[in-house]
């Protein structure tokens, strides 16, 4: 019988970043990590945000520099998604650790008791590292072949206790009006591109901006997709009768809908509204980068992070909020 190959994750080439090791390393060298991520051309060098003068005073004691040329302040952080952070360095890097550990996610919560931080600062931070996530997808073009497929999440409408109270929720009178779709376009071998409509046929004029014309379009049965043949080279499989047929098969975009449904089912409970986009983000992100070791993910975030403009979003989102 042939031996099944080791599950990518329980190999120790998954792990090459641990807790132990951030902690061991102390705030120093995680400071010193950060200035390379911020200033990677200058190799950790300041460079001010403001000017781009790249001749700026030390001021080692609060760890901020001075331009020389225009005289502005700033540190390491500034004008990133980090910005005005009060965690140590160490547990900014801590949590971002966490957050690519967690294959199906990793809830608020977690992260709060995790690093003994405060509910709302862990809350933001976790959108703030899907944020940063959602960059490396923002100007993305598909090709070679691209599954597409989409999947309803939110809107759950609890049946009542009695049968003869119970409505038909198939109806669209019986429904919330808060159920969305993910559509999602994934080029095998390549990135998976999810974003939210509100029925599956709104899907075909994005998949126009996103998917190249020479591509090959793989899709289900669903009559939502059938538009696609006017653009593509488009192949269709039956759910009904194969998950795979002379070729065609949407397993890839499946796979995407299983993590993020158990990101839905098993971490967050409840991740319909507003910030679907970003957790459907952060799954295509987990699925793009899922067989690469724990560290790697963590400064591809981290770097991301540093390289991000300061969120419009998120910033002072609890000043504002309250
Ligand atoms: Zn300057």
């Amino acid at each position: 019988m042939k031996r099944k190959g080791q599950h990518f994750l329980l190999s120790a080439k998954a792990r090459t970043i641990s807790l132990k090791q951030v902690y061991t390393m102390g705030e120093d060298k995680a400071y010193e990590m950060f200035r390379s991520l911020r200033w990677p051309e200058t190799e950790g060098e300041a460079v001010c945000p403001r000017c781009g003068c790249c001749d700026a005073y030390d001021i080692p004691t609060r760890r901020k520099f001075q331009c020389k040329a225009c005289g502005h302040q700033f540190s390491v952080t500034s004008g990133t998604i980090f910005a005005a952070r009060k965690l140590a360095f160490t547990d900014l890097l801590a949590a971002i650790v966490l957050f690519v550990n967690g294959a199906k996610g990793v809830s608020a919560l977690q992260v709060s008791r995790d690093l003994d931080v405060q509910y709302k600062t862990a809350y933001v931070l976790c959108h703030k590292l899907r944020e940063a996530m959602a960059k490396e997808q923002a100007d993305a073009m598909l090709k070679g072949i691209v599954e597409i497929d989409g999947a309803y999440f939110g809107g759950h409408v609890r049946p009542e206790n009695r049968k003869e109270d119970r409505r038909d929720r198939r109806l669209a009178v019986n429904q919330t009006g808060k159920r969305q779709c993910v559509v999602v376009m994934r080029e095998r071998g390549g990135k998976a591109l999810p974003f939210i409509v509100r029925h599956e046929g709104d899907a075909v004029p994005i998949v126009r901006d996103r998917v190249h014309t020479l591509a090959t379009v793989h899709a289900d049965e669903a009559s939502s997709w059938d538009d696609l043949h006017a653009g593509w080279d488009t192949w269709r499989i039956n759910h009904s009768q194969a998950y795979f047929e002379d070729g065609a098969c949407t397993n890839q975009a499946e796979s995407y809908f299983s993590r993020l449904r158990r990101m839905e089912v098993g971490t967050h409970h409840h991740i319909a509204g507003p910030y679907l986009n970003a957790y459907a983000g952060e799954a295509a992100w987990r699925e793009d980068h899922r067989r690469r070791s724990n560290g790697d993910q963590a400064m591809l975030v981290a770097g991301a992070a540093m390289a991000s403009r300061q969120s419009r979003r998120w910033a002072g989102y609890w000043q504002r909020a309250a």
